[in-house]
């Protein structure tokens, strides 16, 4: 793997690593600990510290891949509508307004 990773690849590398062990997990556990890191993820972003902001959003993003590869998802094919800019508005930046936070403040 690159020192930048393409979605594809980090997903295969993801496979390659724990999908033997995300199997015997099972889909509704491997979510929970998606779940459990997206927490972690949450108090990381309130104290700010960025060694471990970056361990959890990869952390984070490691789950995620596990998670939609058990769902049979391909990431990078999943992530195609991003890559022309915003699926809503189609544009770069996106130009859609604002929504209120679903849930808040953070
Ligand atoms: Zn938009």
């Amino acid at each position: 793997m690159s020192d930048e990773p393409s979605v594809a690849s980090f997903q295969r590398s993801i496979e390659a690593t724990f999908l033997e062990r995300d199997r015997r997990r099972g889909l509704a556990g491997t979510f929970v600990w998606f779940v459990e890191e997206v927490g972690e993820l949450a108090r990381a972003l309130k104290k700010g510290e960025p060694e471990n902001l970056r361990e959890e959003f990869g952390d984070v993003l490691a789950w995620l891949s596990s998670l939609a590869s058990l769902a049979g998802v391909d990431l990078a094919q999943a992530a195609a509508p991003y890559r022309d800019g915003c699926p809503s508005c189609h544009r770069r930046p996106c130009g859609c307004p604002l929504k209120a936070t679903p849930v808040g403040p953070f």
